[in-house]
């Protein structure tokens, strides 16, 4: 180690690129804008001054061709089931889903012909968050939930 200190001399970081990349990827998480019903509400109260999304690096776009994090606020009704599937598909890689509330993840009280029983049968779900609705609080731990799993990624396949 002495060898290697003594070399680049001061200010000088040695890490991985696995490390920098994840770290950079789970630094400016960019939410697609999309919300399907009573939860987008938390949703937007998370962005807003009181919990303050932007202090993670959490900004909302407005195109899902800016954003790499799909949080799926509502109940998904199959009407709306191909839209979300094409909003998805227009996202670039990589890209993430966080279901949101109890409609989201399993279909919460609807459990009728018209709503999809959970967002995870049409598109691949990093992280649930379960409540109905979830508060903000909650919604942040699982964005903290995924920059744990991003943080373990491998960047370079071996
Ligand atoms: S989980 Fe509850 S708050 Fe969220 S969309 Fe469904 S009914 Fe509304």
């Amino acid at each position: 180690m002495g060898i290697v200190e003594h070399r680049f001399g001061e200010n000088v970081l040695t890490t991985s690129i696995d490390n920098l990349v994840n770290w950079a990827r789970k630094s400016a998480l960019w939410p697609m804008t999309f919300g399907l019903a009573c939860c987008a509400i938390e949703m937007m109260a998370s962005g807003a001054a009181r919990y303050d999304f932007d202090r993670f690096g959490v900004i909302f776009r407005a195109t899902p061709r800016q954003s790499d994090v799909m949080i799926v606020a509502g109940t998904v009704t199959k009407k709306m089931a191909s839209v979300l599937r094409k909003v998805y598909d227009q996202m670039p890689e990589p890209r993430w889903v966080i279901a949101m509330g109890s409609c989201a993840t399993s279909g919460g009280a609807f459990k009728t012909y018209s709503v999809i029983q959970g967002v995870d049968k049409i598109v691949p779900v990093d992280v649930f968050v379960p409540g109905c609705p979830p508060r903000p609080e909650a919604l942040m731990y699982g964005v903290l939930k995924l920059q744990e799993k991003i943080q373990q990624e491998k960047f370079l396949r071996k």
